[in-house]
């Protein structure tokens, strides 16, 4: 737990948040501002800052928010219309919470990922 982080204190309760998803070592809860009808975050319950300190150690953990986001797009009834998962990395991505956290997006047609 990072006393300072934001993510951490919504995984902890400290700040609420609505949950889609709470298993051992992973929480979903749905985006404050949502850019999509389904707008989801899945972050891990342990502090980890972003995808860029990511070591071989967090490969479970990946699974597991990768498995977890396939939950929730399921629940969300987005499975099979489809969905975007996004980590963002840095100023440029847009990037504002340093805790590990997956985008999942869906819900609309979608344009090109990349469009600026
Ligand atoms: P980033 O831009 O860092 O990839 O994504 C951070 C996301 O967290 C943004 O989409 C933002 O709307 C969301 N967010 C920021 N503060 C809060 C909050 O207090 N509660 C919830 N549920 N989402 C938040
Ligand atoms: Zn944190």
């Amino acid at each position: 737990m990072d006393s300072e982080c934001l993510f951490c204190k919504i995984v902890s309760g400290d700040i609420p948040s609505t949950p889609v998803l709470d298993r051992e070592a992973v929480y979903a809860f749905r985006d404050i501002h949502p850019s999509a009808p389904v707008h989801v975050l899945v972050v891990p319950k342990r502090h980890v800052a972003d995808v860029r300190s990511i070591e071989i150690e967090h490969g479970a953990l990946l699974v597991e928010m990768i498995d977890a986001a396939r939950e929730v797009a399921l629940a969300e009834g987005v499975g099979e219309s489809g969905y975007r998962l996004i980590f963002n990395i840095g100023p440029d991505a847009g990037q504002t919470v340093f805790h590990l956290h997956l985008h999942v997006v869906g819900g609309a047609p979608m344009g090109p990922v990349a469009r600026l």
